[in-house]
């Protein structure tokens, strides 16, 4: 199978989700990275008392976010020693789960586990959630693809807030480890002044400790708009920042995501993201848009517009998860992922944009297929 195929593969994986068998999963949790939950959920079904995989590697490289479904048809089995996946009964590829990061079990100053702190996504994203907790759930008009509550009522695996020395500390231990090379940082929400002057600190800590004068990855803050706001994120020595659109067409934007559209408009988003360029420079913003709630047109239009701008597009694949209030509903066809993703990444080549892998990577994310589609012509 080339690497065309592999993209193929994993937006089935995406969409129809995936199931192991118990030999499979034996070392999952011990030898192998398991989920621990520190903001969404986005398997199918909730799996409470079992250890899954957060993600997996297909042959090529490829980071695959593991989203459990007991009637999905891909099954990872063990076969003498070795992880295969079959589809509809027909073996695909050997895959491998990733290896368990050695600092998990590890204790902040605090008496954390670090892997309550900070958590690894795909292969070298380590993700810190500093606050998790948004307010519109409390008035019912949170995204209708969000399950923040419901993960975190089911699950319960990680300090809900955590210190900033103890995020500095997870963060050395996760560069000393080896395996990390982004962070992602993101916090629910909050007053502006108040998170500006969390993360101005949670920044100091991680640069104190890992002696680094930028840290290279990315802040999704709660939205900031003015040129001063962005600043300040900028001078906090962060590589990059994004803003979570969520849907690129207005309507659908104001439907799908009550609470956050109340608090930001689609053209304040557009502005911000215009300044963010501005100040970060090309290639060092993201858009970060849900992909599969939207006609594929309105979403290209999205990644046109963009680009154009000068920032990237990170595209989740959307998840029908529990505790969501479309928990349930089925995602689009692989095919229409494959599809629209592909022209997504011919746009975004053509508007010739520096890729930003300094600060976020095809490695950082199992749930996007716009960097794998970006790999076909070249961008690693
Ligand atoms: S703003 Fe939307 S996606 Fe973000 S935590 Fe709140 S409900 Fe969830």
């Amino acid at each position: 199978m080339d690497t065309a195929g592999y993209l193929r593969l994993k937006a089935e994986l995406l969409v129809e989700g995936v199931r192991a068998t118990t030999e499979a999963l034996l070392e999952v949790g011990v030898h192998y990275k398991e989920q621990n939950h520190g903001l969404f959920g986005w398997d199918f079904e909730d799996h409470s008392g079992t250890y899954l995989p957060d993600d997996f590697v297909l042959p090529d490289g490829t980071i695959v976010q593991f989203r459990q479904n007991s009637r999905s048809p891909h099954l990872v089995d063990s076969q003498d020693g070795r992880l295969v996946l079959s589809s509809n009964g027909e073996r695909a590829c050997e895959i491998r789960w990733l290896p368990r990061p050695g600092f998990y079990e590890d204790l902040t100053s605090a008496g954390h586990r670090m892997a309550t702190v900070g958590q690894i996504g795909g292969e070298d994203c380590l993700f810190f959630c500093y606050q998790n907790y948004c307010s519109h759930f409390a008035r019912g008009r949170q995204c209708l693809f969000c399950n923040l509550v419901s993960t975190s009522d089911t699950y319960d695996s990680v300090i809900k807030k955590k210190g900033v020395d103890e995020i500095g500390e997870v963060t050395r231990a996760g560069f000393d480890d080896g395996a990390v090379n982004h962070v992602l940082l993101t916090g629910g929400c909050f007053k502006r002044e108040t998170e500006m002057r969390l993360i101005e600190r949670i920044l100091s800590a991680m640069r104190d400790r890992t002696g680094r004068e930028t840290i290279p990855g990315t802040i999704l803050p709660s939205p900031a708009r003015t040129p001063d706001e962005i600043g300040a994120y900028h001078a906090s020595g962060i590589g990059a920042i994004g803003f979570s659109m969520e849907i690129w067409d207005d309507a659908l934007y104001r439907a799908i995501c009550p609470g956050k559209s109340d608090a930001m408009s689609h053209a304040e988003f557009v502005d911000s993201i215009v300044t963010a360029v501005d100040v970060f420079g090309a290639g060092n913003v993201y858009g970060v848009l849900v992909m599969g709630l939207e006609p594929r047109d309105t979403f290209l239009r999205g990644v046109r517009r963009l680009t154009e701008i000068g920032a990237n597009v990170v595209p989740f694949v959307w998840s029908p998860n529990p505790g969501s209030r479309l928990a349930g509903h089925r995602a689009p066809s692989a095919n229409w992922y494959v599809d629209t993703v592909l022209e997504a990444a011919d746009i975004v080549h053509a508007a010739g944009l520096p890729s930003g892998t300094e600060n976020h990577c095809f490695k950082c994310d199992g749930n996007s297929l716009l960097h794998d589609a970006l790999r076909l012509g070249g961008v690693e």
